[in-house]
Parts: C-alpha cells; structure tokens; sequence
C-alpha cells in the first residue's frame, strides 16, 4: 500500500463524500477521531463456497479500505467470519445452516468451517482484496454475545421463553425507530409478515431470536444463563463490532440485502443495548444480475468464483481470469446493480489488456522538450472521482484517457516532458496498482502461444522483404526470452528452448 503524503493536487481537491443508507443522501465524511477509522463489514458464513454476490461487496469494501488509507486514514478493518448460529432462511425456526451441511457431509461442524474459511480466503487472494485488520469468529465470541443479550434484557427489550431469548420489537419501537434504516414503518412491516400460530413462543410476530435453545442433537452448542444454546444471526456482529471498534464508530457494510432484517435488527440490538445507533455511516453494495436477471441458484444462473475463472457454467463461452473480474466489478459503481454477461466480460478483458499494456508503455516511452497533456488535470480528476462516493467508473475512464495519451506519446503523435512522465507514471501506476488492486497476470498458454505466433508473423514479413537482420534479431530474441523458433515445410513453430 502507498502511505506516501497526499499529493499536492489532493489540497485543491473536493473533500470525500458517501453515500449513507441511513440518510438516503451523500455526506461529507467526517471520522469521529480523524486520522482513526473504524470499518466493519458482515463477513462470510462458511458453510458453503463463497458466492460472486459476496466476492463483489468484499472487493468494492477492499476499495474504500485502499482508498482510505491512502488518503492518509489509518483504518482499522473488521470483517467478521459466521460460523455459528445462521439459520435457514433467516428465521428462527430453521436448522443451522453450519450443522446441517455438517450431518450431509459427515463432518465435524468445526471441519466445515474450516474448508470453506481456507477457500474463502484462497479466492479472496485470488482477487488481491487485502485481509482486514481483524477477523473475529462468531464461536470465539460467545461469552461477549451472552453478555450482550444480558444487557438488552436488562434494558428491558428482551424476554426469554423455554431457553431462547427474543427482542421484543414492538416494545423497542415505543422508544426508537425499527426502521429507520431500511424506511419502513413497523405497521407495514407487521402487515406483511405472517400471524403467529399456536406453535409460536414469541410474543411479537416480528420479534427475533438473540439465543437459541439448543434441541439436544444440535451440533454446535453452548451453555448459558438460559440453557445449552447457540447465539442469533444478527448478535454476533452487533457483539464484535462493539469489541473491536466501540459502542460508536465510522462504517458499517454490507450488502444491499442486508438492509431489511440483518442490518435492521443490528442497529436495535445496539440501541437497545448501548443507546448507539453502533456506525455513523451505513454504506451497502448492489446485487448482481445475470443477463439482465437477479442471480440466483434457484434460477441456475448463479456461478461460483472457479467457474467463473475456468468457464465451466454452462452460460459462459469461456473462462475470466480473477482480475478480468476484479476490474469488472470496478467499473461498475458499487451503488449500481451490475450485469454478467460473455460480452461485457470480454470487453473488460480487453479493457483491462489495454490498461496494463500502457502501464509496461510508460517505463519505456522517452521524454520530449514539451507536453501536450496536463498530468495535474487528470491527477485531480481521478481524487475527485473516488472521492465523489468512491466513483471507480469515472476514475477507470480517465484511466482509459490517459492509456490513450501514452500510446499516443510511443507513436511520436504527442509528446511528454520528463517531469510530466514522471508524475503521470506516478499516477497512473497509484490508481492501477495500489488504488483499484490490479495485478499482472501470468499469462495463460493460450495467450503465449497468440503473442508468439504474432512475432512468427513478422519474422516471415522481415524475411520476405530480405530484412534478414530484423528476421534473426527476433529469432535471438524470443531465444533469450527462452522460445526456440522451428522452420518445417509447414511453417514454423516454437517450443520451450
Ligand atoms: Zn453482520
């Protein structure tokens, strides 16, 4: 990361606005304790493959992560793992989402979590998105969510029925506003949530499960005040980011989807517990679609990371390699939904070849007397976009324009001081690299074999015209490179030399 001192356009520049979910607008955003940020962002739950929709909220948070510290905010990042106590469709009555995989697969319910958080991590470098600070364990918190769901009873918000502890949300909204964040009035969401049935312990039909009493097979339990039992869903992140960040701190993430029940009951939680709404700004990042539609893994469009990579879905034509991806994702806001499709993703495939090849340019292009092109202009630009609500789109585009100026400077068409090249170098190099996260890729097989097979090209041009001098220079050269040239009747080939 370059923790360098801001660059002297940053002085000039408009200050770093974000978009609330709690306020529906952007704001100027203003840390509690500059230069400290506190981030927490909902983590994984491991019990299966980590699914693109996740990759792309955890890949636009390792941009604002970047961003921050590299306008000079020392961040300290909170992403938590789930491993314990999801249930099966957020309710309060399904199976837990860990034990269940766990009896399928005739694991140790620890053994999932262990597969799927060394695979999660595995992608998550995979798209060069930089670990956080701190990544706390649901089941290495049970005592600080114990003590928690204490406190709330105390407050008087919750009540314990045969071993499970409810929040009473009807109660919490006499006081506060339940929806504030998601803009719904408790009588609509009432309206539209089933009655309670004869079966129902709890009082409220909206109220939701803090603990849950432990049926005697469950897999995964822990004694309490109220019985064997394993925490809620939505405690855990209320517990951890308290621990590690205050009652009070900067951002909370998530996606989009966490808005109605996950981030809602998050916020009550620690009202209730602490009298704090627990961050000041509620940043949340949109959906992803497939050719137009949600994706979904009920409507089989629905990949996985590797099959992204490898092309193995049957929607795809072909494999993406995980910064085709990476790029991909940026240059879509992270606020706007964002569609896969073979041509958009083949696009930022050229997209992002293009980019890279005029970031090698730049280390080989040679300075001239004058500039044709104001680096200061385009330095501004690229902080003012990304501090209009982290706006990658538009930063990528002058990315582009800048791409266009560099070839066009190796063509002799434009021309560059030194000073100007060192500080586009700079620049360019910053967003590319340290900013947006991309990385060269090892070219594949297929690649090698198109760029060889090019150079084959021009020798046997060379050779035609009797420029027998450049002919043998790339036959010396692609030698030294370690690719032996074969002349047959054929044509030629190549082989590792
Ligand atoms: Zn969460």
């Amino acid at each position: 990361m370059n923790f360098e001192p801001r660059p002297q356009a940053n002085t000039i520049m408009q200050p770093l606005t974000i978009y609330n979910s709690l306020s529906r607008q952007k704001e100027l955003f203003k840390p509690i304790k500059s230069p400290f940020v506190g981030l927490y962002v909902c983590g994984p739950t491991v019990y299966s493959d980590v699914h693109l929709g996740n990759c792309r909220t955890f890949i636009s948070f390792d941009l604002l992560f970047r961003y921050l510290q590299h306008i000079g905010y020392k961040v300290r990042y909170v992403r938590n793992i789930t491993d314990a106590g999801h249930l099966e469709g957020d309710t309060d009555d399904g199976e837990d989402k860990i034990s269940k995989k766990a009896k399928l697969e005739q694991l140790e319910p620890m053994e999932v979590v262990q597969k799927y958080t060394v695979d999660f991590h595995e992608v998550m470098r995979t798209f060069n998105v930089l670990p956080p600070s701190i990544e706390p364990a649901a089941t290495a918190h049970i005592i600080e969510q114990i003590e928690m769901i204490r406190q709330i009873m105390t407050k008087g918000y919750a009540y314990e029925v045969n071993g499970t502890v409810y929040f009473d949300v009807e109660k919490y909204n006499q006081q506060q506003n339940y929806g504030i964040l998601s803009g719904r009035k408790l009588e609509d969401l009432l309206e539209n949530t089933r009655e309670l049935g004869g079966q129902d312990e709890k009082k409220g039909r909206l109220d939701f499960a803090l603990w849950i009493r432990a049926e005697g097979k469950h897999l995964m339990q822990w004694p309490s005040p109220w019985g064997m039992g394993f925490p809620g869903w939505h405690l855990e992140c209320s517990a951890m980011s308290n621990k590690y960040l205050g009652e009070k701190f900067d951002i909370h993430g998530g996606g989009i989807d966490l808005i109605p029940t996950h981030h809602t009951n998050e916020i009550a939680q620690n009202v209730a517990c602490c009298d704090e709404n627990p961050a000041n700004y509620w940043i949340h990042t949109n959906m992803l679609t497939v050719n137009g539609q949600k994706m979904s893994k009920s409507l089989g469009n629905s990949f996985l990371p590797h099959e992204l990579f490898k092309g193995t879905h049957p929607l795809l034509n072909k494999g993406y390699s995980p910064m085709t991806v990476r790029f991909f994702m940026l240059q879509a806001h992270y606020r706007s939904t964002l569609d896969f499709s073979n041509q958009a993703l083949e696009a930022a495939e050229k997209g992002l070849r293009r980019l890279m090849a005029a970031a090698a340019l730049l280390d080989r292009i040679q300075p001239g007397n004058n500039s044709n092109y104001d680096i200061p202009a385009l330095e501004e630009r690229c902080y003012a976009a990304m501090n209009d609500d982290f706006n990658s789109p538009v930063a990528i585009a002058e990315l582009f324009d800048a791409a266009r100026v560099i070839n066009s400077i190796n063509d002799g068409k434009e021309s560059i001081t030194a000073a100007d090249l060192e500080r586009l170098k700079k620049i360019y190099k910053l967003f590319l690299f340290d900013i947006f996260g991309l990385q060269e890729e090892q070219q594949t097989e297929e690649g090698l074999d198109e760029s060889i097979r090019i150079l084959i090209d021009l020798r046997k041009e060379a050779r035609e015209r009797k420029d027998f001098a450049t002919a043998d220079m790339i036959r010396n050269r692609l030698l030294e490179a370690g690719f032996l040239l074969h002349d047959g009747k054929e044509g030629t080939n190549w082989s590792r030399a």
